[in-house]
């Protein structure tokens, strides 16, 4: 028995197998069995897997993690940078969840922090991670996936702006969403008059987030533009979700502090339509923008935002408020937009209308 096959074994069982084997062959092996008691009761004892012909593994490069965003024909994606043990990244897309049929996309530079894959079907959902990779001489050594992620790739696109910032027609996806929730059938808007609109806005952290609008198409194509501009300045839109997600519910989105517009619905407490039924507004980051008229305050977890001088505002989020004059209002009113902040008989700070 060689000293190779005793020394996967440890302790006591390996003391008996050693004197079983001695029993057995007559063989003198006491220089090789002279363990200590506490070589013996060690559990980690290095000396086991190590042979001294063995070449070395390439280190594994760290992991990363992907942001997938929709443009016109195909999506743009942005990850980690991982530059230490790194040659780059591999990103696979697919059209199916497991990944079956999947396409690979190397880039083979880990400065790179995004890339933008083309040539897609519209209107089309796709999966999509991402792998960092180690190129050693014969082999790659990779990083494990990234979390997978979906995003579903433009429609009947109307206007493309810049690539991740245009509007499309309502897709058969969108009707989906919003047909008995912010949109019934009426004799004012039919779905016709609205354009889907897709942008990216930094959120409240500073990352950069897919959001989502829908307006009337008669100010589609300007609510584009303005987003555009504020996402050149990195103005903070903590989140644009279709009010559908928080179910239509006007309360409920603009406590979330989700930024919104279409939704087929009257003025709050009055029986006529609101310019928001047409989608000709926009409420910018509504929770710390609110609603105030007297003592009403809408959404009622922003009274702390009627407080609107910023030395003396509680709020956590006060330094993103809208104020008259700053970027967000030059911004909208430079493509024809004005702002409830200026308003005399009550104060709508997150409210911006076409005129
Ligand atoms: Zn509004």
């Amino acid at each position: 028995m060689s000293s190779k096959c005793l020394r996967k074994n440890k302790g006591k069982l390996l003391i008996l197998l050693g004197l079983f084997c001695i029993t057995l062959s007559g063989f003198t092996i006491s220089g090789q069995l002279n363990f200590s008691h506490a070589e013996a009761s060690s559990e980690n004892t290095p000396s086991e897997s190590v042979s001294p012909t063995a070449t070395p593994m390439p280190p594994k490069p760290a992991d990363t993690s992907l942001t997938a965003y929709s443009t016109k024909k195909g999506l743009i994606l942005r990850w980690n940078k991982v530059k230490k043990n790194n040659s780059g990244y591999e990103i696979q897309y697919a059209v199916k969840k497991d990944f079956k049929s999947k396409k690979s996309v190397w880039v083979k530079n880990n400065e790179k922090v995004s890339k933008t894959i083309k040539n897609l079907k519209k209107n089309t959902k796709y999966y999509v991670r991402i792998r960092t990779y180690y190129q050693a001489e014969q082999e790659k050594i990779y990083g494990d996936f990234s979390k997978v992620v979906s995003m579903t790739t433009a429609g009947d696109v109307t206007f493309l702006h810049k690539e991740g910032f245009y509007c499309e027609k309502i897709s058969n996806t969108t009707q989906k969403r919003i047909i008995g929730k912010s949109y019934t059938k009426n004799n004012y808007v039919q779905l016709s008059d609205l354009r889907y609109i897709r942008v990216q806005h930094y959120d409240y952290k500073g990352k950069i987030q897919s959001g989502e609008l829908i307006v009337n198409k008669k100010i589609a194509n300007n609510t584009v533009k303005v987003f555009y501009e504020l996402f050149q300045k990195k103005y903070p839109i903590q989140r644009m979700k279709l009010i559908d997600d928080y179910g239509a519910d006007d309360e409920t989105s603009m406590e979330a502090n989700n930024t919104s517009a279409f939704n087929f619905r009257n003025v709050s407490g009055s029986s006529h339509l609101s310019k928001h039924a047409y989608g000709l507004a926009i409420d910018i980051n509504p929770k710390i923008n609110p609603y105030v008229k007297g003592s009403t305050v809408l959404p009622k977890n922003s009274k702390s935002y009627t407080q609107r001088n910023v030395s003396k505002c509680k709020g956590k989020y006060k330094d993103n408020m809208i104020h008259k004059n700053d970027v967000a209002y030059k911004i909208f009113t430079k493509y024809g937009f004005s702002w409830g902040g200026n308003w005399n008989s009550l104060k709508d700070y997150q409210h911006f209308e076409a005129s």
